[in-house]
């Protein structure tokens, strides 16, 4: 396993110890098991009652956790697939790979994804799977370049759903409940430079949150909320695109890391210097860990036309989010048709927080800001940690009904569900 993934002791086969990237979470499964091939894969699945699928361990809640009763299946073992067609511009991609080997095979065919996450050591298919996305007005999350999806089901039977498939749009956000993605067809575009630029100490009072957050193809603003406004905003901008315009803040001198004092060089390249988009895009470079991991996180997207007022109220609590806050970023994500979305059918705000690792102190925060923002109808990002209770949710996501008989008719018995899951749809 990658060093700071998911992180199992013990041997695969066994319960052993397996826990999330940040350490945060041990799954509680009976077996841990990381198959070798597509076979191994389909007999294991097709032998268990229970099976929840890992892909790098990035979420920071109990999604991916089977229970005590489950089996615990890795893909990382499985052998990497990526196919390029160049000519029909897209690539298939066998679930586990990794964000940063699918974006440096894909560019040296001359092509490129249109998106990518603020790091590129997420699995492909875990993080479609929970609506993973980066930022940019016009860019949906990274499920939207999904044109294929293929599946094992329960009984070890393969499905695959296209675009036309009426199933479509509860396949590929399904938060691992209706089988394994053994892989994705994708659809690309030919590749493309991106310079980015950071900006520094930019007010909230006048903020025309719309013109910032349009200034470039992806921006993204940090604050530690110590004071009100935002202490950096980068900017990406695609070189085929016209230049920035940044009339609200001052250039940074020299490059920044998102969190104030750690050290930029894990950081992706800055000063406006052009490069491939895929070396641009995340805000971490592919070959240094993100961070240290000691952190908790959360997101909410909420409609995109609220941002202003979502943010004043953050700024109203704002003394008790920084005691236990490193950085939160603020971004934006464009609809999105996927049932389970959090972007589901509205231009949205995705507000991050990269909390301390301090479960005790956080949540008690996590819930004073979910106050907050409720006015605003906030979606929680799938993959980290809220507490707004599933009786709301079902509220907040029009087709969780379609979505719900989705996973009765391609897993009846529940194989692939859990604790999470099973809440969620209110089985
Ligand atoms: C440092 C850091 C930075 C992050 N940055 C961002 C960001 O910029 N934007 C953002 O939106 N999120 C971000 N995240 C969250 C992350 O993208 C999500 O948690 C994502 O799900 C991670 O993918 P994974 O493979 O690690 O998923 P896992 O945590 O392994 O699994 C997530 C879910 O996917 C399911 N799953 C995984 N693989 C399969 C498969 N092959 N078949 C079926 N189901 C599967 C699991 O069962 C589980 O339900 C970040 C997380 C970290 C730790």
């Amino acid at each position: 396993m990658h060093d700071r993934d998911a992180r199992m002791t013990g041997t695969a086969g066994t319960a052993g110890t397996v826990t999330n990237w940040a350490r945060t979470i041990t799954y509680t499964a009976r077996a841990f098991h990381r198959p070798r091939t597509l076979d191994a894969l389909t007999a294991l699945v097709a032998g268990s009652a229970r099976v929840r699928v890992l892909g790098s361990g990035h979420s920071f809640n109990r999604i991916a956790d089977p229970g005590t009763e489950g089996v615990l299946l890795s893909t990382a073992g499985l052998p990497p697939v990526i196919e390029v067609d160049s000519a029909a511009r897209t690539v298939r991609v066998s679930g586990g790979v990794r964000y940063a080997e699918l974006a440096r095979t894909v560019h040296a065919h001359g092509l490129a994804l249109p998106n990518l996450a603020s790091l590129p050591h997420i699995s492909v298919a875990g993080s479609v799977a929970t609506g993973t996305h980066g930022s940019g007005v016009g860019n949906g999350p990274l499920a939207s370049a999904v044109r294929e999806v293929e599946l094992v089901l329960a009984d070890g039977s393969t499905v695959t759903i296209g675009r036309d498939d009426p199933r479509f749009h509860g396949a590929v956000t399904s938060l691992g409940a209706l089988g394994v993605v053994t892989a994705l067809t994708l659809g690309l575009e030919p590749a493309y430079g991106v310079e980015q630029r950071v900006y520094t100490e930019l007010a909230l009072s006048g903020l025309d949150f719309e013109s910032v957050a349009a200034a470039g193809y992806s921006v993204s603003l940090f604050t530690d909320w110590r004071e009100p406004g935002f202490r950096q905003v980068w900017v990406k901008r695609r070189t085929d695109r016209p230049a920035v315009d940044f009339p609200w803040a001052a250039p940074a001198p020299g490059p920044l890391h998102p969190v104030p004092g750690m050290p930029a060089e894990n950081c992706t390249e800055q000063l406006g210097v052009p490069g491939p988009w895929h070396e641009r895009l995340p805000h971490f470079r592919a070959e240094f860990t993100p961070s240290s991991g000691e952190e908790i996180q959360s997101e909410y997207l909420l409609p995109r036309s609220a941002a202003v007022d979502a943010l004043y109220a953050i700024d109203g609590i704002r003394h008790t989010v920084a005691g236990v806050l490193q950085t939160c970023e603020v971004r934006t994500v464009a609809a999105d048709p996927q049932w389970l979305s959090p972007a589901h059918g509205r231009d949205s705000v995705a507000l991050h927080f990269t909390w301390i690792r301090d479960e005790a102190a956080v949540l008690p925060v996590v819930r004073r800001l979910e106050e907050a923002l409720e006015p605003f109808d906030p979606r929680p990002h799938w993959g980290k940690v809220f507490g707004i209770p599933s009786a709301v949710l079902r509220g907040r996501y029009p087709h969780l009904a379609d979505f719900h008989a989705l996973v009765r008719s391609l897993d009846p018995a529940g194989t692939f569900s859990n604790a999470f899951v099973r809440d969620l749809l209110g089985d």
